[in-house]
């Protein structure tokens, strides 16, 4: 069989087996989702897999011969929607982040993405809340995202948190959806907006009279308003748009 692999999943294969064709003998049926994991990419990053053209799921069972091609969960591919591995792609993403990515979650909810984080979570937890709140798993660790449960997860490729939320949002495509100041950094509730009384005794000296505009966090108490965190954020917010190339197209197939 023959098995090639497109955009970003190439991020996991050994150098010499990136995008080319890579042959390979199997003497025991195999399954193509252990195929594709036995290259080590992650099942949770794959929407789209076909044998021969012919679109088929992690169950089929791959024959000598076959020409596999497996392709990446996200929108920089067009990939025809009757065609993928899960009925429905995430169309407005929510994530769930392990316990290292705590800077993220800030950077991810600060530009308005529904983020779970705590830093106390185990693996088992994670998964358990990425399956039943069809949240995306981002981790910088592949074997959690092994995990037979998990169906979208992401393997973070950069190191820095502000590189990382850049990535995030080139590779969902998020840089539309976009809303800073509508939720909480703390605990990613959605902010209510509240007159300056309801908030005037939490607020520092002097920021009552140099604002009006406040919102709230309804469930953690936060007060948050457009001072010099405001710019701090509208600033981090242009360098990760800054940051972001153009999509990359796979090659031709
Ligand atoms: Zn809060």
């Amino acid at each position: 069989m023959s098995i090639r692999f497109y955009a970003e999943l190439n991020d996991h294969l050994a150098p010499e087996q990136r995008y080319q064709t890579i042959e390979r003998t199997f003497y025991v049926p195999s399954t193509v989702k252990d195929i594709i994991e036995s290259f080590g990419v992650p099942h949770a990053e794959v929407d789209l897999i076909t044998a021969n053209g012919e679109s088929v799921d992690f169950s089929y069972l791959v024959r000598d011969g076959d020409r596999i091609s497996v392709y990446p969960m996200f929108e920089a591919l067009d990939i025809t929607p009757e065609l993928r591995v899960r009925p429905q792609p995430l169309r407005e993403p929510k994530f769930v982040l392990d316990v290292h990515l705590g800077r993220l979650a800030a950077y991810l909810r600060m530009l308005g993405f529904d983020t779970v984080y705590q830093n106390c979570f185990s693996d088992d937890e994670l998964v358990r809340i990425s399956v039943k709140q069809r949240r995306i798993l981002l981790t910088r660790d592949r074997g959690l995202l092994r995990h037979r449960a998990v169906t979208h997860g992401y393997w973070l490729r950069q190191t820095d948190s502000r590189r990382q939320a850049a990535e995030i949002v080139r590779r969902f495509d998020l840089l539309r959806s976009i809303h800073p100041f509508t939720r909480c950094m703390a605990c990613n509730s959605v902010l209510d907006a509240v007159s300056k009384d309801r908030v005037r005794d939490l607020l520092p000296p002097r920021t009552a009279e140099l604002y009006d505009e406040f919102r709230q966090c309804p469930k953690c108490g936060g007060v948050y308003w457009k001072g010099s965190h405001h710019a701090r954020m509208q600033r981090h917010i242009r360098q990760i748009s800054e940051q972001l190339p153009e999509t990359e197209h796979p090659p031709p197939h």
